[in-house]
């Protein structure tokens, strides 16, 4: 147990989230709780964890957590194990959030996304039909996240370009989409910043620069394409063809790896298969997995393609470096296991004091100095 690499997760206590400050020690070894002398709590070492208060062996939580997040259908861990369904499907739920949490704290910070890749996949649930629409950062296959909703409208596409607008600096960015159109409206509203004046009211919203939008639609008959049309709705073709080439390398617009993404979610979150009888209930759970699915690819599993040389050995062979999606991304230095995902303590915001009339007492005004 190391104090210096705790943080206190009282949400009432000026030093919640901050570590290395010297206010957090070790209360008892056995029972593996620390004491903050801030706040003067207690807490277990698990809190924030999706270990917290399970009484399972941690192992075999992690366990069959890794085992969801790669496809296992429940009742294949139910009948392996010999839990209850609804064991199983709380494990999940949590580790959906907790994952989540992770997302917003480690992937959802602005970075130089180049080209993003969005899609949406049909999700065929017990009597309704669900859709869900993800994206993904091109260059190092970093996902981005997932909304769900009822109906493939605008309302689905632009709470996911929200999500990708909490990922994006204000650089050149491509989006490659597929011909449905509500993501072009989705774009322009949610990619706006307002223009600072002095006046009171709302202020006028200005575009970003050097957003550019390509679509790629395809043409089918039969079930088989047999067209495929790219076009470039928003920016210049050589503006556009820049950045597919900085970003992928190689190749012309598309939406490939979106697409390949899907069929990885489709094949590691038994509620996406397409025939199956495997059919969630309840939307909660799908947004569980697929949050589970997503993190675990984003942090847990090498790329194939993200794989650096590092150096040519003697008989000519090259020696490689594997890569996760958060590694290129510089979000992370190594690759996490299952147990380190589901054992990260995603820290809580800064205490702010509360709002008050009058003059802050010296003792608050200490609090705000150190903490603040
Ligand atoms: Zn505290």
């Amino acid at each position: 147990m190391d104090p210096q690499t705790v943080f206190c997760p009282n949400s009432d206590c000026p030093a919640r989230g901050q570590t290395g400050q010297g206010n957090i020690h070790v209360h008892s070894l056995k029972e593996q709780r620390y004491f903050c002398d801030v706040c003067g709590k207690t807490f277990t070492a698990r809190k924030g964890t999706v270990f917290y208060r399970l009484r399972t062996n941690l192992d075999q939580v992690t366990l069959v957590l890794a085992l969801l997040s790669h496809g296992c259908p429940v009742c294949a861990i139910v009948f392996a194990f010999g839990l209850d369904e609804r064991t199983v499907r709380d494990w999940e739920h949590r580790a959906g959030q907790h994952s989540e949490q992770i997302h917003q704290h480690l992937v959802q910070r602005p970075r130089d996304l180049g080209q993003v890749q969005a899609d949406e996949i049909r999700v065929k649930m017990q009597k309704v039909i669900v859709w869900l629409a993800m994206a993904m950062q091109v260059s190092t296959r970093l996902w981005l996240g997932a909304t769900l909703g009822e109906h493939r409208d605008g309302t689905l596409v632009t709470e996911l370009i929200h999500r990708v607008r909490a990922a994006a600096l204000c650089r050149p960015l491509l989006f490659c989409i597929d011909g449905f159109q509500a993501y072009l409206g989705a774009i322009h509203s949610v990619f706006r910043e307002p223009i600072p004046t002095r006046s009171i009211g709302r202020p006028s919203l200005r575009p970003w620069d050097g957003i550019y939008i390509a679509q790629v639609v395809k043409q089918y008959a039969q079930g088989h394409v047999i067209d495929v049309l790219r076009r470039v709705v928003q920016g210049t073709s050589a503006q556009v063809n820049h950045l597919v080439q900085t970003t992928q390398g190689h190749g012309v617009i598309n939406t490939a790896y979106i697409e390949r993404l899907n069929a990885t979610f489709r094949s590691r979150l038994a509620g996406l298969v397409r025939r199956g009888r495997c059919l969630l209930q309840q939307t909660a759970t799908l947004q569980a997995g697929v949050y589970l699915v997503g993190t675990v690819y984003n942090f847990c599993t090498y790329h194939e393609t993200l794989r650096v040389p590092l150096y040519v050995g003697r008989a000519g062979r090259t020696h490689w470096v594997s890569r996760t999606p958060a590694m290129a991304a510089g979000i992370t230095d190594h690759l996490w296991s299952v147990s380190e995902l589901l054992g990260y303590h995603v820290p809580p915001s800064h205490w702010i004091p509360a709002k008050q009339r009058g003059r802050p007492s010296l003792a608050t005004k200490k609090l705000i100095k150190r903490w603040c």
